[in-house]
C-alpha cells in the first residue's frame, strides 16, 4: 500500500532527526546568541527512543520509503547511535531489498565513530563543510572548530567505506562566496561530490534575508567559469539537487536550490524531529505527533494508517508558493528551527 499524497507525490524518503542538541553554533542554524548556555533542549523522556524510531521507521517502510537519512541536530551527539543504526539496516523494503541508510553530520566525530557506524550497516555520509579558510570556517561554525578536523573526519570515513561521500555547503552572500571554487577545487581533486546550498529561509533564528541567498545560477557561474560542466540526469524522482557533469570528467557538482528555483512539486519526503512531531515539509508550521501514536498502546496496523493518513491529505508546497506569492520577500510565517527539523 503506498499512499500518495494530495499532490500525487509518493513517500519515498524519510529524514530522521535523533538529537536536537548540536556542538556547533552555526551562524545560519543555531546561532549561539539564542542557543546559548542556558537554552532548554529537550529533556530525555521527550526524545523518541531507539526502539520507537525504529518502529516508526518500519512504518514508514511499509509504505514505500526506500531512503533514510539520519540527522539532527548533530546526530553523532546522539549516546550509541551505531546501535540505532544497526537496527535500521536491519529493515527490509516489502519486497525485501535493502534500504538506503545514510547520516548528514558536521564531521567533528567522524574519526572515532566512521569504524562503528559503517560495521553497523551504514552505507555512506554526507559531510557538511562551509569553508577551507579556518577563518571563515570558524566564524560559520560559531565556535571556532578547525577545518582540519572536519578533513579528517572525511577521511576516516573514505578509509571506513562510508561512500560514495558527499559534502553539502551552504553559501551566504558576504561571507563564503570566496569559497565557492576553492572548495570545489579540493572535492574534484579528491573525488568526492560537493553540494552547494542556497541559504534558506528556515526558522527564525538566523534572520534570513533575500539578499544573502547566492543564486543556483550565480553558483553555477562561478564553478563552470574554472571548470566547464553540463547538466546530469536526476538519480531519482525527489533529488534535490540539480547534478553537473564536470566536462573533463572529473565527476560532478550539484546545486540544492530550493529558494530560486524550488522543487516541491518532486518532494517525496517526511521528516521526524527528534521528539517524535512528524513533518510533511521542511518549511512546516506544524507537526503531527508521532511520539503519541508510538506511546499510546495503538497497534502496528494503527501506526501505519496514521502515517498513511497524514500522507493522503499532504499539499505542502511552501517554496513554491514562497516564490509565486512573495517573490522572495520573507513571508512572515511561522517556521520551525532546522535544528529541530533536521535539514
Ligand atoms: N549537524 C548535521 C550537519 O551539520 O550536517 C546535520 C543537521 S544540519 C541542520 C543539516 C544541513 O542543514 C547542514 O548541511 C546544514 O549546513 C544545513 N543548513 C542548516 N541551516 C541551513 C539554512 N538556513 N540554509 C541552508 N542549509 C542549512
Amino acid at each position: 500500500m503506498e499512499p500518495l499524497d494530495a499532490l500525487g507525490r509518493p513517500l519515498h524518503d524519510l529524514r530522521i532527526s535523533v538529537t536536537d542538541r548540536c556542538n556547533f553554533r552555526c551562524t545560519y542554524c543555531m546561532p549561539k546568541e539564542v542557543f546559548g548556555r542556558d537554552y532548554a533542549f529537550l529533556p530525555r523522556d521527550q526524545v523518541l527512543s531507539f526502539e520507537e524510531i525504529h518502529r516508526a521507521a518500519r512504518a514508514f517502510v511499509e509504505l514505500g520509503v526506500q531512503k533514510l537519512r539520519i540527522t539532527g541536530g548533530e546526530p553523532l551527539v546522539r549516546r550509541d547511535l551505531p546501535s540505532l543504526i544497526g537496527m535500521l539496516a536491519a529493515l527490509r523494503t516489502p519486497d525485501g531489498r535493502e534500504l538506503d541508510l545514510t547520516l548528514t553530520t558536521n564531521g567533528a566525530a567522524l574519526r572515532a565513530l566512521a569504524g562503528p557506524l559503517r560495521d553497523a550497516g551504514l552505507r555512506r555520509v554526507t559531510v557538511s563543510l562551509d569553508s577551507l579558510d579556518d577563518a571563515v570556517f570558524g566564524a560559520m561554525n560559531g565556535i571556532d572548530f578547525p577545518v582540519a578536523r572536519v578533513l579528517d573526519g572525511i577521511d576516516a570515513a573514505l578509509a571506513a567505506g562510508l561512500t560514495p561521500l558527499k559534502v553539502n555547503m551552504v553559501v551566504r552572500r558576504g561571507v563564503n562566496e570566496e569559497s565557492v571554487v576553492p572548495m570545489a577545487r579540493w572535492a574534484r581533486d579528491l573525488g568526492i561530490t560537493l553540494r552547494f546550498i542556497e541559504y534558506m529561509d528556515v526558522g527564525h533564528s538566523n534572520g534570513w534575508r533575500l539578499d544573502e541567498v547566492v543564486s543556483a545560477a550565480d553558483l553555477l557561474a562561478a564553478v563552470t567559469g574554472t571548470w566547464p560542466a553540463e547538466p546530469g540526469d536526476p538519480a531519482y524522482r525527489g533529488e534535490v539537487a540539480g547534478r553537473w557533469r564536470y566536462l573533463d570528467g572529473a565527476g560532478e557538482f550539484g546545486i540544492i536550490s530550493s529558494v530560486t528555483m524550488p522543487f516541491c512539486r518532486d518532494c517525496t519526503r517526511a521528516r521526524l524531529s527528534a521528539d517524535g512531531k512528524l513533518y510533511t515539509c521542511l518549511f512546516a508550521t506544524e507537526g503531527r505527533d508521532l511520539r503519541a501514536v508510538l506511546r499510546d498502546g495503538s497497534s502496528d496496523a494503527d501506526l501505519v494508517a496514521f502515517l498513511a493518513a497524514t500522507w493522503r491529505v499532504r499539499d505542502d508546497r511552501y517554496s513554491e508558493l514562497r516564490t509565486l506569492s512573495t517573490r522572495g520577500d520573507r513571508p512572515d510565517l511561522p517556521r520551525v528551527e532546522m535544528f529541530a527539523m533536521g535539514g
